[in-house]
């Protein structure tokens, strides 16, 4: 037995869930047509991720005797402008799921609910992982644009002026 209003919070991460999922598949596919085959394969890694999380909400659920509700989402973001801009939209993505999976903890324990503070602490742990490798995965395209960029300015170094 837990507490009705962290019940339903659950159930609201279920579709957060299944909304990072569609998300990260959605990434995958717009990867995968544009032939980053590398952040293809990362993003369709991530989506089966989110769709562990959320299972585990879902089981956590029925295991303490609630009938977990799987509801309608929103299409997710098809398109992207270019291969930074999924880093930056995963990476603000994972920190609204942290936000989110703090403000449970926050009224799990407000709500002396011990067993969904104890189950909780996985994806604390969890969001701090998930947004290290948001970070790092930015970082990388980041970097990868400065390469081209030293790259170009080596090549401007080695041609010949105007007189
Ligand atoms: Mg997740």
């Amino acid at each position: 037995m837990i507490s009705k209003k962290v019940a339903k919070l659950i159930n609201q991460q279920i579709a957060i869930e299944a909304e990072s999922a569609a998300i990260y598949l959605a990434m995958a596919t717009w990867a995968e047509h544009n032939a980053f085959r590398g952040t293809a394969s990362f993003m369709f890694k991530q989506a089966e991720e989110e769709r562990i999380h959320m299972h585990k909400f879902i089981h956590f659920l029925a295991e303490v005797g609630e009938h977990a509700q799987i509801d309608g989402m929103k299409a997710p973001k098809a398109s992207y402008k270019d291969i930074q801009e999924v880093f930056e939209a995963s990476l603000a993505h994972e920190r609204q799921v942290t936000a989110a999976i703090n403000n449970m903890m926050t009224v799990a324990r407000a709500e002396n609910d011990y067993a969904v503070t104890s189950f909780l602490k996985w994806f604390i742990d969890e969001q701090v992982e998930e947004e290290a490798v948001a970070q790092q995965a930015l970082d990388i395209v980041k970097m990868a644009g400065k390469v081209s960029l030293y790259l170009a300015d080596k090549e401007i170094g080695a041609m010949k002026g105007g007189k």
